[in-house]
């Protein structure tokens, strides 16, 4: 009898431990899917705005430009004459996820390019064509149903092909430059409306300055694209000290014949920040991928609730230490556990930026990216700890990638191999948030030069010009090319009034 009840005792108190456990992480998650409605303002009429929600400005007209309308091309050949006569500014625009209103002119005419999306594949020649406002999300759903994939994109899915080649965009595809590696050939519209063909036997020149020009040089008409097989992969994952990454990366995983994705991601937990990191490399496995169709047919579970739980997970941890720590608990120790061990190469590409996206209305999510060479990635993460920690904004991811040497774009960031840093902050939608934000990318900024480095550029426009030309020493020639060009200077940005030849000071962006 007395045995019985030191039992219970101790199941009691071992129950009562449990609950205390998983009480915390539940109501914690709880809290984050009551809280997480959409308290996104809609933008004011007759203003644009992008993805970071701190660009609305009123603007002449938006254009939407549909691909199944006739004589589209002579319709924009049109729309530049008027711009011209009328001394109006053209901006173009894709999904609009660059975060310094380099889709936005004011009192311009914005080109919305989303509806120009049509596509072929030449399967004998493993070559898309497709027109600039396609999305990457539709790119995949045709090239899926043939066995095919992308060969170069974003982590997501949710950009247009046009914007994503217009700021030469990169993965986590192992080994590889930016997309600007993967373009074949292009059509552009330059301002006088004349359509040329750009290669790198074509307009050589041309095809280099467009890579990479944020939309300074002409509309990007359609592209093509080298695109190849959709793979099946065999994850391997570990918890690494950030010390020890590069060298397991070197002795154990660099040289293993089928590496074809790798990317890791950094603890962010304030105690333990950037102390460790999750790396994630995908190994070409002998199965054969499932097409996305095929998936269904079978009835495999739906991934919404997945995505549901990793959003909660997520978003629970802005602005919570222990939402950060939960999460990497959970992303470190159970993900493995729970998640599948083999996924095709368009599953891992097939995701929507929303799914992790800030909807509150006093804070928004910004992006930074810093690319480093090698030698300096240690210390770059120590220069990182130490200025995050002094300032106010919220560290919320930090992946780390690795690109190779881009012989393509003229204003280049992999000028040679880079390790780059992706840091998503929030921001508080306001003057302070804004200030501290300027200062401490500005140091971030500072910090990668000083190693060597360089700064992503479709992001805020933080940097000072000194900064912008250090990163960018052919920028100056860039925009003496672009006055060839486009001499009236149609196409105009936030970006170009930034850090073209007549500075505006304060753009917004
Ligand atoms: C959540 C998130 C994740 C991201 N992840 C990555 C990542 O993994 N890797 C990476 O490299 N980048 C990443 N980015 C940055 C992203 O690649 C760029 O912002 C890209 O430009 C987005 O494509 P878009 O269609 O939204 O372009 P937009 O923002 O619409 O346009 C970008 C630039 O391209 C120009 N442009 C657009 N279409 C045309 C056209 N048809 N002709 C000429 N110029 C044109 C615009 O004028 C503008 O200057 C990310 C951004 C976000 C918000």
């Amino acid at each position: 009898m007395r045995r019985h009840v030191v039992w219970l005792c101790v199941l009691a108190l071992l129950g009562g431990l449990a609950l205390v456990v998983i009480y915390r992480p539940i109501a914690h998650l709880a809290r984050t899917a009551h809280d997480d409605r959409d308290e996104r303002e809609p933008i004011e009429y007759g203003h644009v705005d992008d993805a970071s929600r701190l660009n609305s400005t009123p603007v002449h007209r938006i254009e939407r430009i549909m691909s199944d309308s006739e004589n589209q091309e002579a319709v924009l050949v049109d729309l530049l004459a008027e711009a011209r006569s009328s001394g109006r500014r053209v901006a173009i625009a894709g999904s609009r996820h660059s975060m310094g209103g380099h889709t936005i002119y004011p009192d311009g005419i914005i080109l919305d390019m989303s509806g120009w999306n049509e596509m072929s594949l030449d399967l004998e020649d493993s070559v898309l064509n497709v027109q600039a406002g396609a999305t990457w999300d539709e790119v995949i759903d045709l090239l899926d149903a043939h066995g095919l994939s992308v060969s170069i994109m974003q982590s997501n899915d949710s950009f247009t092909v046009g914007g994503s080649i217009s700021v030469n965009c990169h993965g986590w595809q192992f080994g590889r430059p930016p997309i600007a590696s993967s373009v074949r050939s292009f059509r552009i519209m330059l301002a006088d409306g004349d359509v040329v063909r750009c290669s790198r036997e074509e307009n050589a020149e041309l095809f280099s300055l467009a890579l990479g020009g944020y939309g300074l040089f002409g509309i990007i008409l359609d592209v093509a694209l080298d695109v190849v097989p959709n793979e099946l992969y065999e994850i391997d994952q570990r918890v690494l000290s950030t010390d020890e990454a590069l060298r397991v990366f070197d002795d154990d995983l660099a040289g293993r014949e089928g590496l074809s994705m790798l990317y890791a991601r950094m603890d962010v937990t304030p105690d333990s920040l950037l102390d460790e990191l999750i790396l994630n490399a995908f190994f070409v496995s002998s199965g054969v991928p499932k097409t996305k169709a095929g998936s269904l047919e079978d009835g495999e579970p739906s991934n919404q609730a997945l995505s549901e739980l990793k959003r909660i997970i997520f978003r629970g941890s802005s602005g919570s230490d222990f939402g950060k720590s939960l999460r990497w608990d959970a992303e470190s120790r159970l993900a493995p556990m729970v998640l599948g061990r083999t996924y095709t190469r368009n599953a891992l590409l097939d995701e929507g930026v929303e799914i992790l996206e800030n909807r509150s209305a006093g804070t928004t999510d910004i992006l930074h990216e810093y690319f480093v060479p090698r030698e300096g990635a240690e210390a770059f993460v120590d220069r990182v700890r130490q200025i995050v920690t002094g300032h106010e904004s919220d560290l919320l991811n930090v992946t780390v990638r690795q690109v190779e040497t881009d012989e393509d774009t003229f204003l280049r960031y992999a000028d040679g191999p880079m390790i780059s840093f992706v840091m998503l902050f929030v921001q508080d939608r306001n003057e302070s948030g804004e200030e501290d934000m300027v200062e401490m990318t500005r140091e971030l900024i500072d910090a990668s030069l000083d190693l060597g480095g360089r700064y992503y550029l479709p992001y805020r426009l933080h940097a000072t010009r000194e900064q912008f030309r250090r990163a960018y020493p052919r920028s100056d020639r860039f925009f003496e090319l672009k006055a060839l060009y486009d001499p009236g200077e149609l196409f105009q940005n936030q970006f170009y009034r930034r850090y073209g030849p007549v500075a505006d000071p304060k753009p917004a962006g």
